[in-house]
C-alpha cells in the first residue's frame, strides 16, 4: 500500500436523507449541506432517462467516449470535441487529473478555506499540499500571497470559482493576470461548479482563457445547477496535448449511458437552468439583507450557498426543525445551502429567535 494512504481519512460522504430522518426522528429533512438542487431536476430529464429505459437493454457496454454528450458541449462551447474529459462527476475528473500530472514530491497550491477533494487526491499521489489562506475579511484569493507561493515544484494550482465554501466570485482579469505569471509548466484549475450561479458579472465564466493559454484546465458539473448530482457527470476542458494524456488513464466505460442521456437532457434544458439561477438569486439577497440586519458576519455570495460566522449552535436549532447545514469546515463557520422561499424563511425566523432579535 502507498504509505500515505494509512494517514489519509476518506471524503466522509453525506448521510441518506432516510437514515439521518430515522436517527432524528423528524418526518420532514430538506438537505442544505451538500450545495445540491433545492429545485430538483429537469423534467425533460426524467422523460429522456424513462425513454432510454424503456427502449434499451443494459447488456452492451456504453458509449466509452461519450459522443452524443461530448458533441452537445463541443458545439455548445465552441471547443474541439477531443478537448474534454468527461467523468464521473467532477470527483473523478480530479482524481484524474491528480493521478496524470502529480509524482511524489510535488507540489499543489490551495487557498483555503477549500474542496477537499483537491488536497485528499493530492496527497494520494505524494504530492504536498501548499496552503495560502484566503483574505480574512472578504473571503477572496489573496492572489499576491498565492503567486509568491509558486515555485518549480507546484504542478497544479487549484482555483474553484466562485469558491467553495466561500462562495467569493473572483474576475476574468483577476485570474488571467495571476496565470499569465506561472510557469507554463505549473497548470492551473478552474473548478467553475457554481459559474452558473454568479449574477454579479454578465459574462462570469473563464471559458476564454483556454484560447489564451495551454496550461490551464476548466472544470463543471451536471450536480449543483443542473441538479443531476445523482447521475454523476462532471467534465473538464483543457488544451489537445493534456486533454490526451488524462484520457489514457480514464477508465474506457466510466459514464453508463443512462447518465450521459440525463446530462444531455440537462445540458440543453436552458429554461429550468435559468429558473434555477434566478429563484437563487432571489433567496440569496434575501439572505445577505437578514444577514446584514443582524449582524451575523458573512462572505458576499455568489454561489447557492453562503458562507457565515457564528455560534454553531444554530446547526443544531435548524435541524431540530429540518434543515441540515454544513458543519465542521472551519471552527465557528457553517456553510448553508440556499433552500426555497418557504424554507429560507423558516430558517431565518428560527435564526431570528436564536439570536434573540
Ligand atoms: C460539488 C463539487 C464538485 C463535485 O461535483 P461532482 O460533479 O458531483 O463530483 C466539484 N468541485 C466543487 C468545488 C464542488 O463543490
Amino acid at each position: 500500500m502507498k504509505e500515505i494512504i494509512g494517514q489519509l481519512k476518506s471524503y466522509v460522504p453525506e448521510e441518506p436523507l432516510e437514515s439521518v430522518q430515522a436517527r432524528l426522528g423528524i418526518d420532514k429533512l430538506v438537505r442544505l449541506s451538500a450545495n445540491e438542487n433545492p429545485y430538483g431536476t429537469s423534467q425533460k430529464v426524467r422523460e429522456a432517462v424513462l425513454d432510454y429505459v424503456a427502449n434499451n437493454d443494459a447488456n452492451y457496454y456504453p458509449d466509452g467516449y461519450a459522443a452524443s454528450l461530448r458533441q452537445a458541449l463541443s458545439e455548445h462551447w465552441d471547443i474541439p470535441g477531443d478537448q474534454f474529459v468527461i467523468g464521473v462527476g467532477l470527483d473523478e475528473v480530479i482524481s484524474l487529473v491528480s493521478r496524470t500530472f502529480l509524482c511524489p514530491g510535488d507540489n499543489i497550491l490551495v487557498s483555503t478555506p477549500a474542496f477537499s477533494e483537491y488536497a485528499l487526491n493530492g496527497l494520494i499521489e505524494g504530492a504536498e499540499v501548499n496552503a495560502v489562506p484566503c483574505q480574512p475579511e472578504t473571503g477572496h484569493y489573496d492572489f499576491p500571497a498565492l503567486l509568491a507561493a509558486v515555485n518549480d515544484k507546484t504542478r497544479l494550482v487549484w482555483f474553484c470559482n466562485p469558491n467553495n465554501p466561500t462562495g467569493t466570485y473572483e474576475t476574468v482579469e483577476d485570474l488571467r493576470n495571476f496565470i499569465s505569471q506561472v510557469p507554463k509548466n505549473t497548470i492551473v484549475i478552474i473548478d467553475e461548479a457554481y459559474i452558473d450561479f454568479v449574477t454579479d458579472v454578465p459574462v462570469p465564466t473563464a471559458m476564454e482563457l483556454l484560447k489564451e493559454f495551454d496550461n490551464i484546465a476548466m472544470m463543471r458539473t451536471f450536480s449543483k445547477a443542473y441538479g443531476l448530482a445523482n447521475y454523476r457527470v462532471g467534465y473538464m476542458i483543457m488544451c489537445q496535448e493534456l486533454t490526451k494524456y488524462v484520457q489514457t488513464i480514464r477508465l474506457p466505460y466510466n459514464l453508463n449511458s443512462v447518465s450521459q442521456v440525463a446530462a444531455e437532457a440537462a445540458f440543453k434544458d436552458e429554461a429550468f437552468l435559468k429558473d434555477t439561477i434566478e429563484k437563487n438569486r432571489v433567496q440569496r439577497d434575501k439572505w445577505e439583507t437578514v444577514l446584514t440586519d443582524l449582524g451575523v458576519k458573512f462572505f458576499h455570495s455568489q454561489a447557492n450557498f453562503i458562507y457565515m460566522q457564528i455560534d454553531e449552535a444554530i446547526a443544531e436549532e435548524w435541524l431540530k426543525v429540518g434543515y441540515q447545514v454544513r458543519k465542521g469546515l472551519q471552527p465557528g463557520w457553517l456553510r448553508i445551502g440556499i433552500g426555497n422561499a418557504e424554507d429560507c424563511d423558516k430558517m431565518q425566523t428560527v435564526l431570528r429567535q436564536f439570536l434573540g432579535n
